[in-house]
């Protein structure tokens, strides 16, 4: 074990992102279930989208050269309805069409029914003449013929499954889920339902980290085995972590990587494996530990979060969710920093780097939560983000600031 000193966050992440191979297993999933996967290789199209012209409104085809002048009256020759063909337009005729038709071989224009005027007659009169392919979607504009629609590493959105499914893949190869066991360690921690509020007994608290760090785990696509609190016992926890390591591609914690202090899950991982703790100049979230475990088929990678709330979610946030998107081969392992103004002063800089708790206004800029303690989980519920502050740096109204939304870091 090495108590190593500082690292910079972009230090610590280079070096966790090495140690992240991505997984060689490949999925064939059903469109329908592929919603939060990674792509696993380029999806090409093979048709042409629209495969046809056709017609962007309800309303007439016809050739521009019938209808040169304002008003001019044509005779409606056929009928056609998405879903069907017509034939070749007669010359000096006009096709009813609808939405989605293919537009006659013949016809270079569609003039929506609104600016049309039906007559007793039948004919109808179109009322300003129109210019060649007005109101056609062309063949192939939306995608042509062995494009490229979605490209290997792209984490699949609801948007991206249409569009997979607009030319017809039903299946789609995706990344492996990483399994991933889940622990907590620390004696003072009660689960939820098996002890009211008011029994707490002194210095209990309850364990909060396991729900949010399972959730952020199925959110990252991963599949999760959660352990609950591992128990306090040496060889008790070296059978855990064999157990987990075996059938894992990850095994996370949290708590329990404080410098020095005393904890059963540092000495059992170095029995299995190795470890190294980190100590990452971010605030919240400085204590950090990296190891592996010779799990029987591979080694296991293993995650030692800080156990205060809000330094755990933050350090999963800013390095176990890259780790977890990098294993799955994705192509975009960071959120998008948005340029936003600061709508608050900071005026006491910390060395190291701060993940602020804070939230978009309705005038465009950012307010601060009045306490960004590390244990103030509340924060992280009224902020929608994270102002990413250098070391350092001190912040003053209106000066442009580092978000990282929360909705993307979530997602
Ligand atoms: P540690 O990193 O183990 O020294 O823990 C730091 C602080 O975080 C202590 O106050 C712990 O009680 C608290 N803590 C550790 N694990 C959890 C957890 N799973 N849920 C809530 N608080 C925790
Ligand atoms: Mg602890």
């Amino acid at each position: 074990m090495t108590a190593s000193t500082p690292k910079s966050l972009d230090d610590a992440l280079a070096e966790l992102l090495a140690y992240a191979a991505a997984l060689p297993d490949v999925d064939t999933v059903s469109t329908f279930d592929a919603d939060g996967r990674v792509l696993a290789a380029d999806l090409r199209s093979e048709l042409q989208v629209p495969p046809l012209d056709n017609s962007a409104m309800d309303g007439y085809a016809m050739r521009c050269a019938d209808a040169a002048v304002d008003g001019a009256v044509l005779p409606v020759s056929q009928r056609i309805a998405a879903g069907s063909t017509g034939t070749p337009l007669a010359s000096g005729t006009a096709a009813r069409i609808f939405t989605g038709a293919p537009v006659p071989d013949g016809a270079d224009a569609v003039v929506m029914q609104e600016d049309c005027e039906l007559l007793d007659d039948g004919r109808i009169r179109v009322r300003r003449a129109p210019t060649p392919g007005l109101a056609i979607r062309r063949a192939g504009e939306d995608i042509a013929h062995g494009a490229v629609v979605l490209a290997r590493g792209t984490r699949l959105s609801p948007a991206a499954l249409g569009l997979a499914a607009s030319i017809g893949s039903a299946e789609l190869p995706v990344a492996r889920r990483p399994r991933v066991a889940l622990f907590s360690t620390g004696d003072e921690l009660v689960m939820p339902g098996t002890v009211a509020p008011a029994q707490m007994r002194p210095g209990a608290i309850y364990n909060s980290n396991r729900y949010f760090l399972r959730s952020l785990l199925q959110r990252q696509g991963c599949e999760v085995q959660d352990l609950g609190v591992v128990p306090d016992q040496r060889e008790a926890t070296i059978a855990a972590l064999r157990e987990a390591s075996a059938r894992n591609d990850v095994i996370l914690t949290s708590g329990g990587v404080s410098v020095g202090e005393e904890d059963h899950v540092k000495p059992a991982v170095q029995a299995l494996g190795r470890l190294d703790l980190w100590q990452i100049a971010i605030k919240p979230g400085k204590p950090f530990a990296y190891g592996s475990l010779d799990g029987g088929r591979g080694a296991c990678h293993f995650i030692g979060l800080p156990g205060n709330p809000v330094s755990s979610l933050v350090t999963f946030i800013v390095l176990v969710r890259p780790f977890l998107l990098k294993l799955q081969g994705a192509s975009t392992l960071q959120p998008h920093v948005l340029n936003l103004p600061a709508h608050f002063d900071w005026p006491r800089a910390d060395r190291r780097r701060e993940f602020l708790r804070a939230r978009r206004n309705e005038r465009g800029g950012l307010d601060l939560f009045p306490n960004q303690g590390s244990g103030v989980l509340t924060s992280t519920v009224w902020g929608d983000g994270l102002v990413d502050t250098g070391p350092g740096q001190t912040i003053a109204q209106g000066d442009t600031v580092r978000f990282l939304p929360f909705a993307e870091l979530f997602a």
